[in-house]
């Protein structure tokens, strides 16, 4: 007897990978043909939607409670059983579809990435993807369990973040280098962990007909618009146009922190000496700024955060035994959002909520897509909904909407761009240090990796004073989680990062028109190329050197006229 075929996700909470199995076996035979290729592509759909809102349903009820154990065993078992084995099954039924011939103009997007996941896939590489999960499983887990002693008290590594940022330079500097020492005391292991793999994703590569990791990786991405090439070129312009830039950051902060040489225990220490901000007391104050913010920007965006409000899809304060972090996820048969932080009333509580509400306004305006393969992007296009709205929000963050004085806003903001001009070449380093990996043919070699960390650094990341720190500045690689569990997936964030400063310098003279160009592109969800999103947002992908030093300017511009204007 087949399977019912279920009629929400709750149906699927409790279910086994061997029953979700059966329904996707339901769909491949009963196969499409080329009359029926449409609507059969709507159910196998609407199976999509049931178990991706069910695993998303797991992953809000564990991590709002890492205690209770039988949440914990359901997001496990979507984790780490539906999920990998649930990728083999969508292959076939995509091959199944693609044989059909349907070529359907609106879903010409969706049959590229089909045809890619199609033409890379092989049941050989299944079991080497499980070995590398077991492998990224076991780096979590020496990471998360490292710890320091200082003054007798074990603090774990992200408790050390407070102890950065206290006046007292010998406190933070003891910080910095326990923090370090941390991660090289487990030097080996790492090591260990990832030449093995390195090994098994070169192997992965190869199986597929790619010369190395890196191009198979373009290919898994769906990264059908740009090339390494064009990434190199990226960085290329990252060193000659921010790293000067992010230099010049770092040189502002020397001065006014009055000292000779900046050195890396320098960098999160307030450089007036000021108390950190406090955007809200409450939970509830929060919201309530939060939901100002967004009216006063947008008035269809300002209801969608009530929305959210109302129904009870924020999960925004910390509380005991709820998972670290944040993240904004979508419920696809009820189309809505949900987002998930861990607030304490600190100014990043801010960043993450607008950030994550950028997510959730994407999610709200694709919502109306047929297909869920419509509605989604991949990471280049998502990350410019949310990191555009970090900017496009800021002029609101001022009392009496927001959350601080005027001279806190600015603050926060000048904060904020600081950010954006360091992290680009950070996330420029952290690629290009892959790349190497994966294509110098020494990536196997663990001195060589350090090496070739430091010479990547040195290139990108000028400013501060590293003399006599070798070993500590290796393993900041160590500790980029990045490159062990999630392997080139990180420049995204810089491409979309250029992207939102595109959308903002247009708010700047034209506030209405960029806003509608982003909310134009984000109701196109995953329905055009990644440049067709970028123009209708107003903003193209940028590799070149050009492009980023008109954008630099402009935020060194800002971050000027914010200085000058701040009495501290
Ligand atoms: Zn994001």
């Amino acid at each position: 007897m087949p399977p019912t075929f279920p009629q929400s996700p709750a149906d699927l909470a409790d279910a086994s990978w061997l029953e979700i199995a059966a329904l996707y076996d339901v769909l491949a035979s009963d196969g499409p043909t080329p009359d029926t290729a449409r609507e059969w592509l709507r159910r196998w759909s609407q199976l999509e939607e049931f178990v991706n809102e069910a695993s998303s349903q797991a992953l809000i009820e564990y991590t709002g409670n890492t205690a209770d154990g039988a949440a914990e065993a359901r997001y496990l078992r979507f984790v780490t059983e539906i999920q990998p084995s649930a990728e083999a099954r969508q292959t076939s039924l995509a091959r199944l579809l693609i044989a059909t011939g349907i070529d359907d103009a609106d879903i010409a997007v969706l049959l590229r990435e089909f045809r890619t996941s199609v033409s890379i896939f092989r049941d050989e590489n299944v079991s080497r993807f499980a070995q590398i999960e077991e492998l990224s499983a076991a780096y979590q887990k020496i990471a998360g369990g490292l710890s320091v002693e200082i003054d007798g008290e074990v603090l774990t590594v992200p408790q050390l973040q407070p102890l950065l940022e206290v006046e007292d330079r010998a406190s933070r500097e003891r910080a910095f280098r326990a923090g370090a020492d941390a991660y090289l005391a487990h030097r080996d292991e790492f090591s260990d962990l990832f030449e093995r793999m390195y090994a098994l994703r070169q192997a992965v590569a190869h199986e597929s007909g790619f010369g190395d990791f890196q191009s198979f990786a373009f290919a898994a991405k769906h990264r059908h618009d740009y090339t390494p090439d064009d990434v190199a070129r990226f960085h290329d312009a990252v060193v000659e146009v921010v790293t000067p830039a992010a230099a010049r950051v770092h040189a502002n902060r020397r001065e006014r922190l009055g000292l000779e040489t900046l050195r890396p225990w320098d960098l999160a220490v307030d450089p007036d000496g000021l108390a950190p901000l406090r955007p809200f007391q409450s939970a509830a104050d929060f919201v309530a700024s939060s939901g100002r913010i967004f009216t006063s920007l947008d008035h269809e965006l300002g209801e969608r955060f009530a929305d959210m409000t109302r129904d009870g899809l924020l999960d925004l304060e910390s509380r005991p035994n709820k998972a670290p972090g944040g993240y904004c996820t979508t419920l696809h048969h009820r189309r809505q959002p949900f987002v998930f932080m861990n607030a304490v009333g600190v100014a990043d509580d801010v960043t993450t909520l607008v950030h994550e509400a950028g997510h959730c306004f994407h999610a709200y305006l694709a919502s109306d897509r047929e297909l869920i393969w419509q509605r989604g992007t991949g990471s280049e296009a998502a990350e410019l909904a949310s990191m555009s709205m970090e900017l496009l929000a800021a002029p609101y963050f001022a009392l009496p909407v927001g959350y601080y004085t005027p001279d806190q806003a600015r603050r926060a903001q000048a904060a904020h761009l600081e950010d954006v001009l360091l992290a680009l070449p950070h996330i420029a380093s952290v690629d290009a240090f892959q790349r190497w990996i994966y294509t110098s043919g020494n990536g196997h070699d663990r001195d060589a990796r350090d090496a070739a960390w430091l010479a990547v650094r040195a290139r990108f990341d000028v400013g501060v004073d590293w003399s006599g720190l070798d070993r500590e500045r290796t393993a900041r690689w160590y500790r980029q989680l990045h490159i062990f569990e999630l392997p080139f997936y990180y420049i995204e964030y810089g491409i979309a990062q250029l992207g939102a400063l595109q959308i903002w310098q247009r708010s700047l003279s034209d506030p209405a028109g960029a806003l509608e160009g982003y909310k134009a592109a984000l109701r196109l969800g995953g329905t055009r190329t990644l440049p067709e999103l970028y123009a209708t947002a107003g903003a193209r992908l940028i590799f070149d050197a050009d492009g980023m030093r008109e954008l630099v300017e402009l935020v060194e511009e800002r971050l000027e006229t914010l200085r000058g204007s701040t009495v501290s």
